[in-house]
């Protein structure tokens, strides 16, 4: 019998979203271990500023901390919420923030890119205005959604580069070769190109992977159109996962978990499909099947879920634990939202107890 005890862990990309919802969706990434996590600010409107009050225009991080406490949150020991770049953000509010304490991260959205995040510039606007340069200065990190905006058709998605490709290969470098201080944690890497990049960067840049970026290919979204496999960017090529897959068992402190749990409440309509996996609940189990977690890469599968990214993000490992054990299992989660699980019909091999 396989049983594995590991810490509990840190989601380091999860969406909470707002309203009543949000104390379900903190109760299952309760429910999962998670000793704390960092929130993304894609709310309407978005998190665009460090402290006041919010505005119809932008929240503020001070406040939504406070509602995600509210709602159950304050069980975490950590919660980092990154502050939206926007073209209204400056240097002088990275600096204000960092110096205050609440602001410890960033997140750079390609325009248009996914849901919630039209607000955002292209990157060049943040590499040429001061932003990058103040966040390296004061030591916040960026965390950065690696699509190129505004591409369609074969250059969007095609047998032999996609959006994150492009972005890897065309805007990434430059990036790191600028701000070479700038700690960067590339968000759910989907590519070789992607893996490969972070893998030969400087220490300072990291990467998060999901749990169905470990588990699934395009192949597996669009037999039978499993829509609850859509999020963005999209489940890639059978030698990206094994790329992935390769990080995530190197035990490379460069890669870590980050879920990027989306819940929808509509996942499909008549004229479209929000972008986003919900796996809160479920995701130290989705990734146990992503690894094929056994004796010889437990020690890997801590330091992927458990400690890499809190040490990137300077976080104390928690001494409480909780158990994987090798068991079917099928939890119920609690939301309006459909866990990815139950979209997929799928049932877990593992079975999770706090
Ligand atoms: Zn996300």
């Amino acid at each position: 019998m396989s049983v594995f005890n590991f810490p509990k862990w840190y989601d380091l990309h999860v969406h909470f979203r707002q309203g009543e919802p949000v104390a379900d969706y903190i109760q299952a990434h309760i429910d999962m271990g998670c000793a704390g996590i960092l929130a993304m600010p894609n709310t309407q409107p978005p998190v665009a500023r460090v402290s006041g009050k919010n505005t119809d225009t932008y929240w503020t991080i001070e406040n939504y901390l406070r509602d995600l406490q509210k709602a159950e949150g304050d069980a975490f020991s950590d919660i980092i919420i990154p502050l939206y770049l926007t073209p209204d953000t400056t240097p002088e509010m990275i600096i204000e923030g960092a110096k205050s304490g609440a602001l410890h991260s960033a997140k750079y959205y390609p325009p248009h890119g996914t849901t919630n995040s039209e607000h955002g510039a292209g990157l060049e606007t943040y590499m040429n205005n001061g932003v990058f340069e103040a966040m390296q200065d004061a030591g916040v990190i960026l965390n950065i959604h690696g699509e190129e905006h505004g591409l369609s058709g074969e250059a969007y998605f095609g047998a032999n580069s996609n959006a994150e490709d492009y972005f890897y290969r065309q805007r990434m470098p430059a990036l790191v070769e600028k701000f070479p201080d700038l700690k960067i944690v590339c968000e759910h890497i989907t590519t070789k190109t992607a893996v490969d990049f972070v893998s030969s960067a400087n220490q300072n840049v990291a990467a998060t992977i999901t749990p169905q970026h470990l588990m699934f290919t395009v192949a597996d979204l669009l037999q039978g159109l499993k829509y609850h496999l859509y999020c963005l960017p999209l489940v890639k090529f059978e030698q990206d996962k094994q790329a992935l897959l390769a990080a995530a068992r190197s035990g490379n402190t460069k890669f870590f978990a980050g879920t990027d749990s989306a819940p929808h409440a509509v996942k499909a309509t008549q004229c479209g499909c929000a972008a986003g996996c919900f796996t809160g609940g479920i995701a130290p189990q989705l990734y146990a099947m992503g690894f094929d977690l056994d004796e010889n890469n437990a020690d890997a599968f801590k330091k992927f879920l458990c400690t890499n990214g809190a040490e990137f993000y300077d976080l104390d490992i928690p001494t409480e634990t909780f158990t994987l054990e090798k068991k079917p299992s099928n939890p119920e989660v609690k939301s309006n939202a459909t866990p990815l699980h139950k979209g997929l019909g799928i049932e877990l091999n593992w079975t999770l107890k706090l």
